[in-house]
């Protein structure tokens, strides 16, 4: 079974999605993550994907979802479970997923982590990077330096309110109606965003 991850930005889907692809042995697919990795590689596609990237360009949607199954088709073994995080988006995207998906026989569902808008603005304001290894802690990190290198946290340059707002339009005017059609089909799995990262895990373990 594949799993995508739905969740407003702060809902901490990154992380969960994290710690269930490992428990699961899934592979993790996340867009901005493969597009860096393909970039590199000496491939048709990576060339592809680099010459886009230095142009600045949007990745067209036709080549993300020929990143998709180029993905699938290099799996460990073809019954290993994905993991995709933060696609898809749009509805556009939606179609051409789904499409992919079955063509190539997966099984999916989607996991929805429950926020409220609020309690969203809330973390993303509170939320620091570090300065050198730019790791990400959430609100609750109290400490001052981080625990990995001991750098200094500062406030992310992206997280401030208006690009916070912004960013959160999108999530409801785009992808909200993708999470209310995977939840009409019977596709959406539940679970309460709000919470210790432990619980959250508990829960959406329970779930699957
Ligand atoms: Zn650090």
């Amino acid at each position: 079974m594949d799993y995508t991850l739905f969740g407003i930005q702060g809902s901490g889907k990154g992380t969960q999605g994290k710690i269930l692809g490992e428990k699961i042995g899934a592979a993790y697919f996340e867009t901005g993550g493969e597009l860096r990795r393909l970039a590199k590689e000496d491939s048709e596609l990576g060339k592809k994907v680099k010459s886009i990237i230095e142009a600045g360009r949007l990745v067209p949607n036709e080549v993300v979802m020929e990143i998709v199954e180029n993905f699938i088709k290099h799996l460990q073994k073809p019954e290993q479970p994905i993991v995709f995080d933060g696609i898809p988006r749009n509805g556009r995207q939606n179609d051409s997923l789904e499409a992919l998906l079955k063509k190539n026989g997966r099984e999916y569902t989607g996991i929805y982590f429950e926020l409220s808008r609020e309690e969203a603005e809330n973390r993303l304001v509170k939320r620091r990077i570090c300065s050198k290894c730019k790791t990400v802690f959430p609100a609750f990190y109290s400490e001052k330096d981080c625990e990995k290198c001991h750098g200094k946290l500062v406030t992310r340059a992206d997280d401030n309110a208006d690009s916070i707002r912004t960013r959160i339009e999108i999530f409801y005017k785009e992808t909200l109606p993708v999470i209310e059609s995977w939840d009409k089909n019977g596709r959406m799995i539940k679970v309460n965003g709000v919470g210790k990262i432990e619980s959250v895990t508990q829960e959406l373990l329970s779930k699957i």
